[in-house]
């Protein structure tokens, strides 16, 4: 939709163009969300799309996203990209995560091409699968603050609640990085929803390291991710303990899902992701 409030479009060419971020000028990335309803207190957009941030990096110890990089990079599945082809690799099971996420999305392939993975994190609704299947990899946000200087934040802390978040005024998620030991994780997904083609009602993903270490991640259930850790792959009555033992004010209530609902199948989902895992060990219990 047109934006009648927007006097100005900005395209940032370099950092120091974010300076006018703040107040009544906020960031336009894919611009999915923000071209979707008014925005009556803005009055201009920063573009960050041409700051030529490259999508998927391999570093050091792991794979930095940029927050530019679009739902369609991310799920690898833009033909003749070669990051995609070869940044996802066969040795790093824990990228499958990134297309099962994209596709929990009610979104089209159009959307996937504009949609950025910043803009699902830092827009953080409780349906941010994009923004789940990172803090289930244990992402680290590396956020740029209005000063010029950079400060990191484990994505499992960046989420408040719905649409809330960490980020300070004038500040841009630059990327998010991925260990490699999330990388060479093998992984579990279940999600589930009240109509076939609805918004997610609950998302659990999980990750077995290659140490036996294991992790939970219930979202679109809960206000906000909520990471469940464990020592080794848990059995079901564990499992079903560490939902129940969940602050119940995060259960979440919107038309797409009652609380005791949400809670009730985030249990079964989650038993079933660690049965995965488990089976993947060659561990039943
Ligand atoms: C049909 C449809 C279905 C959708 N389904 C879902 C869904 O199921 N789940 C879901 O979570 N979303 C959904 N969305 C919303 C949205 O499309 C996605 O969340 C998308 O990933 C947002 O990315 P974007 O790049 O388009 O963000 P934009 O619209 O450009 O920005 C979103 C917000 O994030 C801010 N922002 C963006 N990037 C940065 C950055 N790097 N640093 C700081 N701030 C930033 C913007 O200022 C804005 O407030 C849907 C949208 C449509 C149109």
């Amino acid at each position: 939709m047109d934006l009648d409030t927007i006097r100005e479009v900005v395209v940032a060419r370099e950092r120091a163009d974010l300076g006018v971020l703040g107040g009544s000028c906020a960031v336009l990335a894919g611009g999915t969300f923000l071209f979707s309803e008014p925005q009556e207190r803005l009055e201009r957009l920063v573009d960050i799309t041409a700051l030529g941030w490259p999508a998927l990096t391999e570093v050091r110890d792991g794979l930095e996203i940029a927050a530019t990089c679009t739902l369609a990079e991310f799920a690898g599945s833009v033909p003749g990209r070669e990051l995609g082809a070869e940044v996802l690799r066969a040795d790093w099971p824990g990228t499958a995560l990134f297309a099962r996420a994209c596709r929990a999305l009610v979104a089209s392939h159009k959307i996937w091409r504009s949609a950025t993975v910043g803009g699902n994190v830092c827009l953080s609704l409780p349906a941010g699968a994009v923004l789940a299947s990172l803090i289930a990899l244990d992402g680290v946000a590396s956020v740029w603050t209005p000063g010029g200087s950079e400060r990191r934040i484990p994505l499992q802390k960046f989420v408040f609640g719905p649409g809330s978040n960490a980020l300070n005024t004038g500040e841009v998620l630059r990327s998010i990085t991925v260990p490699a030991r999330s990388l060479l994780s093998r992984t579990a997904f279940r999600k589930i929803a009240l109509a076939p083609l609805g918004r997610s009602g609950a998302v659990v993903m999980g990750r077995r390291e290659p140490d036996r270490r294991c992790a939970l991640t219930v979202s679109a259930a809960t206000t906000k991710p909520v990471v469940l850790d464990y020592a080794q792959p848990p059995g079901t009555a564990e499992v079903l303990a560490s939902i129940d033992a969940i602050d119940p004010t995060l259960w979440f209530d919107d038309p797409h899902g009652a609380p005791d609902w949400r809670r009730h199948v985030a249990g079964r989902l989650a038993a079933q992701v660690a049965a995965e895992l488990r089976v993947e060990a060659g561990e039943w219990q």
